[in-house]
């Protein structure tokens, strides 16, 4: 390699002596796939350009946020004349109210919402709302979801349903995770020992209806008519973590994937960022009216953010829901990321490789696996060593996925049949390489 020429492993070098690890969140590193991360110059639509000036098809969309591609029109002149307005002002915004009622409108399981400015804040701020509404302590997160790095949340299952999770992170105490109870995911056997032990004991149930942080797994329908039953028996709130699949797989986000299938279904809370903020800090949590009513300054539920609400990431939030509220816009988007995945399957199976797919909306998954896995322990046991043959392979080729294997994909509006095709073409040729593995 010449190391003067390639400027993406020139900045990393740089970047490792100022920055731990050289980035500003870890997967960003490749530290699962190997190899030199693409520091971005510039993007625009579908594709971005590293600093040697390599162009790529983008499949991660900062990780989902930019439904619409990069650089929309009407979202770019949003952004600017709300610049020139003034970037932050501590104080409300007319932007505030209109992009809660945007949102209250499209997803109705919501009465009320606070604006924040990260899915962990969200995340961390609903579960400290949903303890101080039932005056509980204890609550259950599912392994293999991720719902941001609050202390509460960095958390594995402990050695049995009666002891409580053990921290994934140095820096968390024992007691800050002790009343996090880890359970598998779409295990339903399970989830019905855990209420009958400690049911009367849970603040809430956060869950990822569509997993997207242990790549693409699906919460099975019965599997979440029983959360939901048994939240409502036991009186613990039914809290979605729609942080990724907010506003992605459907307009109505996932709950009204679900509703479709479970008549009446509806969360308590909700947990939303990404796609909300278009590209800006912007995130939110909100549901009832009497939950959200507990929170400051009406309620003794503390809560607050210097830059919440900010005046630009609403400008650009308001303008990405209304154009992905425009009539077919989801029909399009779902058809073209069905497409991509359709593809890569017929792919493999014409070099007889193991794969399945899914997607919902614009968001999709795969794995080198012959169906697809129901929970954290199956996904993890993807072969890493051929994904990473593929990964790295569709770089060379100019297609950017998910440098891990446990990541799930995003498609954009601005992705073109012809992006799709390129994709799918690159991919086959891969499947041949990893057919003679
Ligand atoms: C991204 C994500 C978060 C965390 O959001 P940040 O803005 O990165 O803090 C939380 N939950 C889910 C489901 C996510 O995908």
């Amino acid at each position: 390699m010449k190391p003067n020429t390639d400027r993406n492993a020139e900045l990393f070098e740089r970047a490792k002596r100022l920055i731990p690890g050289g980035v500003n969140s870890p997967v960003r590193a490749f530290k699962a796939v190997g190899g030199t991360p693409r520091f971005v110059q510039r993007a625009q639509g579908a594709y971005f350009w590293d600093a040697n000036g390599q162009r790529y098809i983008d499949y991660i969309g900062s990780w989902g946020p930019m439904i619409l591609g990069h650089g929309h029109p009407a979202v770019l002149e949003a952004v600017q004349k709300a610049a020139l307005d003034g970037f932050s002002f501590g104080a409300p915004t007319e932007r505030e109210v209109e992009l809660a009622e945007a949102i209250i409108r499209l997803v109705p399981s919501v009465e009320m919402l606070r604006l924040v400015s990260s899915g962990t804040e969200a995340a961390m701020s609903a579960i400290r709302l949903a303890r101080g509404a039932t005056g509980r302590t204890k609550f259950i997160k599912f392994e293999g979801c991720y719902h941001g790095h609050a202390d509460a949340l960095l958390v594995k299952a402990g050695s049995g349903l009666a002891t409580f999770g053990n921290p994934t992170s140095a820096g968390v105490p024992a007691e800050v995770v002790k009343d996090t109870l880890v359970l598998e995911y779409n295990h339903l056997a399970q989830l019905e020992e855990a209420f009958a032990l400690h049911g009367k004991e849970l603040a809430c149930l956060m869950i990822e209806p569509i997993a997207g942080n242990m790549n693409f797994v699906r919460a099975s329908v019965p599997f979440m008519k029983r959360c939901r039953e048994l939240c409502t028996q036991y009186g613990a709130l039914l809290v979605f973590d729609e942080v990724m699949t907010g506003f992605r797989v459907a307009l109505g986000s996932a709950q009204s994937v679900y509703a479709k299938a479970i008549p009446g279904f509806e969360p308590d809370m909700t947990v939303m960022g990404k796609v909300i903020g278009g590209g800006m800090p912007l995130a939110a949590f909100g549901g009832k009216r009497a939950v959200m009513e507990q929170l400051a300054p009406l309620g003794a539920v503390y809560q607050a953010g210097t830059l919440s609400g900010n005046p630009v990431a609403t400008a650009c939030g308001l303008a990405t829901l209304r154009e992905i509220s425009k009539p077919g816009f989801f029909d399009a988007l779902s058809g073209k990321t069905r497409s991509l995945v359709t593809g890569l399957q017929q792919a493999a199976n014409a070099a007889g490789v193991a794969f399945s797919g899914d997607s919902e909306g614009g968001m999709f998954g795969f794995f080198l696996l012959p169906a697809l896995p129901q929970n954290y322990g199956a996904v993890m046991k993807t072969d890493g060593a051929r994904f990473n043959t593929l990964f790295h392979g569709l770089l060379e080729r100019g297609v950017y996925i998910a440098p891990a294997l446990y990541e799930a994909g995003f498609v954009s509006s601005a992705h073109s049949d012809d992006d799709i095709a390129h994709t799918v073409e690159a991919a086959a040729s891969l499947f041949k390489i990893l057919q003679n593995k």
